[in-house]
């Protein structure tokens, strides 16, 4: 089987992939797959809310052995995140973690900082659905101006509230959430707004320069007094 790469990122070969059930299957060149990192920042949630709920993922595996003792790995397992992500990257079994100092050794082995992730062994990991919040303002793409009226993307890394860094499902599904925050990785919010009012509304807009004030009300003619030929009298 050809390696795959991911279509959000575009790194590769990977060696587990999310892969898209409703595009063209595995086998293809043409299948959508999507690596670990860019999965558990949104991607796949971008790609099923853009394409429909037949674009649901399923996990990838290819089989792994472990660095330390060269046995296959056949449980959850940890992963060093400082080292390669590819054919390169160094896995530990449970038994050499607990058992044998795994961490402490390949970290004695290895100049940088290794911080090592839980890999579950099992591959349903479905994707979260968008979480509603209450909003009363209005919300835009950051990167296509679009005015966002469904669920969207938003940055925790940015700033709060509408002032911060939104995404369109759109941008999203185009690799806008592994470009915008490469390093430092922004994760972002899967959210769907519920537009409510504002706590106190407004009776009446602002004074205009010339001092003359518009309510939001129209004209009343129908409680004016006959003969009124449909013109205010100045009071
Ligand atoms: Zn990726
Ligand atoms: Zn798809
Ligand atoms: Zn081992
Ligand atoms: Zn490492
Ligand atoms: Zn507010
Ligand atoms: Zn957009
Ligand atoms: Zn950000």
């Amino acid at each position: 089987m050809p390696g795959k790469f991911c279509k959000s990122c575009g790194r590769g070969p990977l060696l587990e992939q999310f892969s898209c059930r409703g595009c063209p299957p595995q086998s293809s060149e043409t299948s959508y797959d999507l690596c670990f990192e860019c999965s558990w920042n949104c991607a796949r949630e971008a790609h099923t809310s853009k394409w429909g709920g037949d674009h649901a993922f399923q996990l990838f595996r290819l089989r792994r052995l472990c660095d330390h003792c060269d046995q296959e790995i056949k449980t959850d397992f940890l992963m060093c995140t400082a080292c390669r992500q590819d054919g390169g990257c160094y896995d530990l079994c449970l038994s050499c973690v607990l058992g044998r100092d795994g961490v402490e050794r390949h970290k004695a082995m290895t100049s940088h900082e290794h911080v090592f992730r839980q890999v579950l062994i099992s591959t349903f990991i479905p994707a979260k659905s968008a979480q509603p919040f209450d909003t009363h303002e209005r919300w835009w793409c950051n990167i296509c101006g679009q005015e966002l009226t469904a669920a969207f993307f938003h940055c925790q890394g940015c700033g709060t509230g509408s002032s911060g860094f939104d995404m369109c499902i759109s941008c999203a599904d185009q690799g806008g959430l592994f470009r915008h925050g490469v390093a430092p990785i922004h994760q972002f919010l899967h959210v769907t707004p519920t537009f409510t009012p504002p706590p106190n509304p407004p009776q009446a807009f602002p004074a205009s320069p010339g001092g003359f004030v518009h309510t939001n009300k129209p004209p009343m003619y129908d409680h004016m007094p006959p003969g009124n030929s449909g013109y205010y009298e100045s009071m």
